[in-house]
């Protein structure tokens, strides 16, 4: 007998594929790095946000066996039941640090912390302020907060400025990606942190992105602009630079108290388990003595984004390491990724609607881990089937 109730599922999927947004996710037999096997075959790896090869460091692997061999590997319940585990404060006293705050609360993942953060801060007749092309789990984490909800549009202060004006009494909480993961814009925090002391409002920066890329050492979007204490709230993530698996709420101390009370994802879901903490903690401990792999990804990425330009191609508006080389039609963009992954480059192409229509573009996440070599065979490739496709 049919199970005619499910009969959606196949509507849905058959959609998406007709709209050419089907996911088709490819498997890599091994670990992240530079160049990752798929099908048997080696290819350079443009799809990561291991930024500073944290995913497959060697210092990294042996501190977490040393904690599994101590700890184990989970950590038996939530922490305001089951108690929270020594390696959790140290991640937690490491990261305040390492942010130059006053605390910090660790989460499961950066899509869980922005989850336990915005609804504990904004609720019912409150106004949450966002930027338009913030992150999913910001858009999902306001939901949930059941406050109201305004949208300024990206990156225009006065924009924002207007929003603000318009918005009624209770609490006001400006949310913002801080580095903008499609495009590689920064958000202007000194300009959302001015207007928001004038207009009382609460101010929070996602920097999945930033940490362990902008900033000094890779510290963060709050150090690349000085703004020390004049942020309320950080969310970070451990899955980007940092490599491995997990997130962060980084403000005061008072902050990290009240969430420990409030925070639902932090109340009713367990805690980080133990490899992730040891693997994340001696990620931050790395950083946090030497800025010779941040370095080494800004060198990487300033020569492959020249390299494209030279070719011909547009990088867009990017100020960081994500490198979108702007290619026009969605049905172009995917073309240019399949020959690319022909020649043994493995690049996404994003289309609508993760980006507007006509600006379909392929993504490439420079990384710590490319060499020069690396980087100019992939250059060669860019200009081979830029000339094919006749972009250039
Ligand atoms: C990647 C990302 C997240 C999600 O982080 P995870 O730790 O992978 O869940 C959240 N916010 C922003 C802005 C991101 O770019």
């Amino acid at each position: 007998m049919t199970q005619e109730k499910m009969n959606f599922i196949d509507r849905e999927l058959q959609e998406l594929k007709d709209e050419g947004l089907y996911k088709d996710i490819k498997t890599l037999e091994g670990a992240q790095g530079a160049w990752v096997q798929i099908k048997g075959e080696k290819v350079l790896n443009f799809c990561s946000n291991n930024y500073l090869g944290f995913a497959a460091d060697s210092r990294i692997k042996e501190a977490t066996k040393k904690a599994i061999d101590k700890y184990g590997v989970g950590p038996g319940a939530v922490r305001t039941i089951a108690g929270t585990m020594t390696i959790h404060k140290e991640l937690e006293e490491e990261l305040a640090r390492f942010k130059g705050v006053e605390a910090t609360l660790v989460l499961q993942s950066g899509f869980m912390a922005n989850l336990a953060a915005i609804p504990a801060l904004a609720d019912k007749g409150d106004t949450i302020i966002s930027d338009e092309l913030n992150h999913a789990s910001i858009i999902d984490g306001s939901r949930l907060s059941r406050a109201n909800k305004k949208v300024y549009p990206h990156n225009d202060m006065e924009g924002l400025e207007k929003v603000l004006k318009e918005t009624p009494e209770g609490k006001k909480l400006i949310i913002t990606d801080g580095v903008f993961s499609m495009d590689g814009d920064i958000a202007p925090l000194p300009g959302i942190v001015e207007l928001a002391e004038k207009y009382g409002a609460m101010t929070f920066v996602d920097d999945a992105h930033g940490e362990g890329v902008v900033g000094r050492d890779g510290r963060g979007i709050v150090d690349h602009f000085n703004l020390h204490g004049r942020v309320d709230v950080e969310v970070g993530t451990f899955s980007k630079a940092l490599g491995v698996m997990g997130g962060v709420i980084a403000g005061s101390k008072k902050l990290v108290e009240y969430l420990v009370q409030k925070a639902r994802p932090f109340t009713f879901s367990s805690a980080l388990t133990v490899p992730d903490t040891a693997a994340t903690l001696e990620a931050v401990r790395i950083l946090s003595e030497s800025g010779e792999l941040v370095e080494k990804l800004w060198d990487n990425a300033r020569y492959f984004q020249e390299g494209i330009k030279e070719i011909g191609l547009d990088t867009g508006v990017t100020e960081t390491p994500i490198t979108p080389v702007m290619i026009g039609e969605a049905h172009q963009a995917a073309e240019f990724s399949k020959k690319l992954l022909e020649e043994k480059i493995f690049a996404q192409s994003i289309g609508f609607p993760l980006v507007p229509r006509g600006k379909a573009r392929i993504r490439v996440m420079i990384s710590a881990t490319h060499s020069k070599s690396d980087l100019d065979f992939a250059l060669d490739k860019f200009r081979k089937i830029g000339k094919e496709l006749k972009l250039v």
